[in-house]
C-alpha cells in the first residue's frame, strides 16, 4: 500500500495534504451546505472516476509532491462499504507519494459508525477518526436534521475505541435556538466522558439555501441572540481549557498540543493541498481551484479525460493579505504582523498601533513577539476585529 513512501518528518507544515471528498450522505442535514447526494448507486462509477482523477494529477505537478496527511472527509465516508474505503486509501497511496509517518484521517457519522465498519477503517490505515456527534440531545439532533440518534452517537464513540482508535475526534454544535448554558455544558460533559483526543465545537451558522436558512427566513424560530452565543463560546473555552484541552483554533481543541489536526492546520497556514472528488478545493502556489459540485458532471468530465474543475483563481496580493489576517486571527498562534507586512510591502505594525492598543485595553487581543493573538473575548468577535484592522490597510 505504501510503495511510494518517502521518509519525511511528521507534521511538516510545508508539505502538502491530500483531501478526498466523499460526496454521499444518508440524508441532508438541515444546516449543511457541503456537497453530497444520497444516491449510493453512483458509488462504483464515482470511485472509478476518482481513480482517474488521481492519475491525472499524479502525472502532473503533484508527481514530485510528498504528502504527509490524507484526509477522507465529506459527505459521509463511513456510509461507504468497508472495502470501498480500503480501496480509496490504497489508490491514494498507489498514485501519490506519502511520508512514512503520514497521518490518515477519516470522518464518520454515527448512523453508519458500527464496530465492523470502524474496525475496517482502522485496518485500512486510518489512525485519526472524527465522529460527527453534534449533540447528545434528541431535540437538538432533530432540529439539526441529523440522521442519527443520541444513542447511536454514544455507540459510535464506544465502537471507535473498541475498533482500536487511539485518536478520537468529535464534533459538537452549539448556539441552537433557546440553548441554555446548562444544556450546552451537559453536552460537553458527556462528550468528555469519552476522553476524545480532539474536539471541534462549532457555532451553528445559517448558510444560504439550506433548509434551516429557509425556516429562519420564514420566521419559524428565533435564532440565539449574538450576545448569548458569545457567552456559550466563552463557556466552551473556560470549561475545556480548565479540563486541560488546548484551544488552538477558534472552533478546535486538542487534548495536548501534539494532537492538533495536522491536516486542517495546513489550510489555516496556507500550505498546499490537493482536493479530489466532487466539490473539493485545492490550493497551490497562490492558486485556488475547485471541482464541480455534481457527481454526474464530475464523472462525465473525467470520462472525457478532463479534470473536473469548476473554477479557479490566482490570489491577488490583497486576497493573500486578507487570508493571512483571517486565518492568523482564528489560531491561538496569532497573526504574524511581519507576514502581512511582507505580502503588502507595508508597515502594518505602525498602521495598526492605535487600533491594537484600544483592542488590548478592552481585553480583545494580546501582543506576543510580533504577533497579534485574540483572547477568547476577541475570538468571539473575530469578524469585527479583522474588519477593523483591514480598514487601516492600503487595500
Ligand atoms: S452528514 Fe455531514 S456532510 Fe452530510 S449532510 Fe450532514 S453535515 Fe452535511
Amino acid at each position: 500500500m505504501r510503495a511510494n513512501s518517502i521518509q519525511k518528518p511528521l507534521k511538516n507544515p510545508a508539505l502538502p495534504g491530500l483531501y478526498i471528498h466523499i460526496p454521499f450522505c444518508r440524508a441532508k442535514c438541515a444546516y449543511c451546505d457541503f456537497y453530497s447526494v444520497a444516491d449510493l448507486a453512483l458509488v462504483p462509477a464515482w470511485i472509478d472516476a476518482l481513480e482517474r482523477e488521481m492519475a491525472l494529477y499524479s502525472r502532473e505537478e503533484w508527481q514530485q509532491a510528498c504528502f504527509d496527511t490524507l484526509y477522507i472527509g465529506g459527505g459521509t465516508p463511513s456510509i461507504l462499504e468497508a472495502g470501498q474505503i480500503e480501496k480509496i486509501i490504497a489508490l491514494a497511496f498507489m498514485h501519490f507519494a506519502f511520508a512514512d509517518d503520514a497521518v490518515i484521517y477519516a470522518e464518520a457519522n454515527p448512523c453508519s459508525a458500527d464496530l465492523e465498519k470502524l474496525a475496517a477503517m482502522r485496518r485500512a490505515g486510518v489512525t485519526r477518526l472524527h465522529l460527527g456527534v453534534q449533540s447528545f440531545g434528541g431535540d437538538n439532533l432533530s432540529f439539526l436534521g441529523r440522521s442519527h440518534t443520541a444513542d447511536q452517537a454514544r455507540q459510535g464513540l464506544n465502537a471507535a475505541r473498541q475498533a482500536g482508535f487511539g485518536y478520537l475526534g468529535a464534533d459538537l454544535i452549539f448556539g441552537l435556538p433557546g440553548q441554555t448554558l446548562k444544556s450546552w455544558q451537559a453536552d460537553m460533559e458527556e462528550m468528555l466522558s469519552y476522553k476524545p483526543e480532539h474536539l471541534s465545537c462549532y457555532l451553528l451558522s445559517y448558510e444560504p439555501d439550506t433548509p434551516l436558512w429557509a425556516r429562519l427566513a420564514r420566521g419559524e424560530f428565533d435564532p440565539l441572540p449574538q450576545a448569548k452565543a458569545a457567552t456559550l463560546f466563552a463557556l466552551t473555552h473556560d470549561f475545556l481549557t480548565r479540563t486541560g484541552y488546548v484551544h488552538y483554533e477558534i472552533s478546535n481543541y486538542a487534548a495536548n498540543k501534539e494532537l492538533v489536526s495536522c491536516h486542517n492546520t495546513k489550510y489555516w497556514n496556507r500550505a498546499p493541498y490537493l482536493g479530489l472528488g466532487p466539490g473539493a478545493h485545492s490550493f497551490y502556489k497562490e492558486r485556488r481551484w475547485w471541482n464541480l459540485s455534481d457527481v454526474n458532471g464530475y464523472i462525465s468530465a473525467i470520462e472525457k479525460g478532463k479534470k473536473p474543475v469548476a473554477g479557479s483563481e490566482n490570489l491577488s496580493v490583497e486576497q493573500r493579505a486578507l487570508e493571512e489576517i483571517y486565518l492568523g486571527l482564528r489560531q491561538s498562534a496569532g497573526l504574524d504582523l511581519a507576514a502581512v507586512g511582507e505580502i503588502l510591502n507595508f508597515d502594518c505594525q505602525k498602521a495598526w498601533e492605535n487600533a491594537l492598543q484600544a483592542l488590548n485595553a478592552n481585553g480583545f487581543v494580546s501582543r506576543q513577539k510580533g504577533r497579534v493573538v485574540l483572547t477568547p473575548l476577541g475570538m468571539a468577535r473575530l469578524d469585527s476585529i479583522a474588519g477593523l484592522l483591514i480598514q487601516n490597510l492600503p487595500l
